[in-house]
């Protein structure tokens, strides 16, 4: 079974990226499987070595949005995309759009070793 932290890594990292297109986030979303069953609305790809990304479980504590208080925001800004779902784009056809950003990141992290388990947002 798909371990927590593996889950994080298929949803949200991709370090080998740098240059987008605007057919990025149809086809890693697809690829990355959050197109099975429904269109999943929002997700945010992070372009940065997955050590950098582990860091960040170790810099700013934040409370998450659900009230946790295991969130932790990146000290420096990172290379993201962002996957909105179109309006109008109906399963299981999703369209999305794609954004390319640079923001400091917020991810929530459990287990031992401490590693990011959900990505709470960017600021
Ligand atoms: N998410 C993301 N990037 C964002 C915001 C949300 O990847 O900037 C993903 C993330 O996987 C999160 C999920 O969308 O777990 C749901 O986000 P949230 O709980 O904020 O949305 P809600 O379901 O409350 O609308
Ligand atoms: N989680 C957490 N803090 C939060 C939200 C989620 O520790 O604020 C944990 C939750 O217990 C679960 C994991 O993160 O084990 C994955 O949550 P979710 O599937 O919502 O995250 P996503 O993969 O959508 O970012």
């Amino acid at each position: 079974k798909e371990s927590r932290d593996e889950k994080f890594q298929r949803q949200h990292m991709d370090p080998n990226t740098s240059t987008v297109t605007s057919g990025y986030c149809n086809q890693m979303m697809k690829r990355r499987n959050m197109t099975v069953g429904r269109c999943k609305p929002v997700n945010t790809f992070i372009h940065e070595p997955l050590p950098d990304v582990q860091a960040v479980c170790f810099q700013g504590n934040v409370p998450c949005k659900n009230g946790q208080p295991n969130c932790y925001q990146s000290s420096s800004k990172m290379r993201i995309t962002d996957c909105r779902l179109k309006n109008g784009s109906k399963y299981p056809k999703c369209d999305y759009q794609t954004q390319q950003l640079q923001k400091s990141i917020i991810v929530a992290c459990e287990g031992n070793p401490y590693v990011p388990v959900h990505f709470d947002g960017s600021m």
